[in-house]
């Protein structure tokens, strides 16, 4: 049986090239969170799901660990579109570990291995389609750290803009300055 390493591995695509940069020795430099790990070859970042593959940066791709259409009111945005339906998705792993962590099944899928959540295969189409089947007005980004799935959210939200949607991450953290551009 394959391991959820291996099957997260599968799902993958090289990381936008202005979220990180080669450094010397193989090393890969991220930029889609804070915490700007310096990756060495075959190793993930803190993250766990951004890894180094001969001198590459690799990120997650092509899969969802659930997706819920909720009102707006609970994710919870105040006053933003009040009344609306929001459609939420997020995909396995975070950069943070807190105890606390209401999603701890899908965030700590590859830290802890009683946290087991298997990805959900899809497309940003089929997220999008989705969402207006079931008329939501607002996409959003969430359940573990967005900022470690950054290039799929935003292939989602490019999906969703044709369709006249709103999108939102709803993140903990604030991403490197170098960042701001890419998930405003
Ligand atoms: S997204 Fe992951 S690999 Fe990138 S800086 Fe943050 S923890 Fe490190």
């Amino acid at each position: 049986m394959p391991t959820l390493r291996s099957l997260l591995d599968e799902r993958v695509q090289e990381a936008d090239p202005r979220l990180y940069e080669k450094l010397d020795n193989g090393r890969v430099r991220c930029f889609s969170c804070g915490h700007c790990c310096p990756i060495p070859e075959g190793q993930p970042g803190v993250c766990k799901v951004r890894y180094n593959r001969g001198g590459t940066l690799f990120v997650p791709w092509g899969y969802v660990a659930g997706t819920q259409c909720d009102p707006i009111e609970k994710k919870p945005f105040f006053h933003a579109y009040p009344g609306a339906l929001a459609y939420s998705f997020g995909m396995l792993g975070c950069d943070l570990h807190c105890a606390y962590c209401q999603n701890w099944v899908t965030s700590q899928a590859l830290r802890d291995p009683t946290a087991l959540s298997p990805p959900l295969e899809t497309s940003p189409e089929s997220l999008v389609r989705d969402a207006l089947d079931q008329g939501a007005k607002v996409l959003v980004s969430t359940y573990n750290e967005p900022l470690i799935t950054s290039e799929w959210a935003v292939a989602v939200f490019k999906e969703a803009r044709g369709t006249r949607r709103a999108h939102r991450t709803y993140s903990r953290q604030h991403p490197p300055h170098s960042q701001h551009g890419h998930v405003a």
